[in-house]
């Protein structure tokens, strides 16, 4: 219970920000070992799992969030291009991640299945304001979700 209080918390304090601790491991200032990685995206371990298996999929473009995602890519689109190796939209980027939770779901061996969720925004707890996909398994999940 208190550590999903935390956890609430802490997004309910999450403001929308550019530069996120998400980035920083992208930028390999952080320490964080890659479970996959491609041009497009990279998955690692959750430090707080909750679940027995418990990882994340990240763009490597920096999208804030779901809610911000539509099919003209806006502002991001142009230096985006420069700085990364985005080939694809992001609308296009969102079915790779999933395609990837999948890949990497199948290497931890979660055959028996697995959840996927994006916390959107305050209501979602969304507290590192750079998109995410997680992953949890290794359990029999419960619904509805809290
Ligand atoms: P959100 O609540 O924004 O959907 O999820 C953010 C997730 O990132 C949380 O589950 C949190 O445990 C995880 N996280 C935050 N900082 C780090 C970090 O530095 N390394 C790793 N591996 N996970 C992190």
């Amino acid at each position: 219970f208190y550590k999903m209080a935390d956890e609430v918390f802490k997004a309910q304090q999450a403001t929308p920000s550019d530069d996120t601790i998400f980035s920083k491991i992208l930028r390999k200032e952080i320490p964080c070992k890659f479970i996959y990685e491609d041009e497009q995206c990279v998955a690692f371990h959750d430090v707080n799992p909750q679940a027995p298996i418990h990882f994340l999929v990240i763009p490597r473009k920096p999208i804030r969030m779901l809610s911000e995602v539509d099919e003209t890519d806006k502002l991001i689109k142009n230096w985006c291009n420069l700085v990364l190796n985005c080939k694809l939209p992001s609308f296009q980027l969102l079915g790779h991640l999933m395609l990837v939770a999948n890949i990497v779901a199948k290497d931890l061996r979660l055959e028996k299945g697995y959840r996927l969720v994006v916390n959107n925004g305050v209501h979602g707890a969304q507290s590192v304001y750079h998109l995410h996909i997680h992953i949890l398994g290794g359990r029999q999940m419960n619904w509805p979700p809290g």
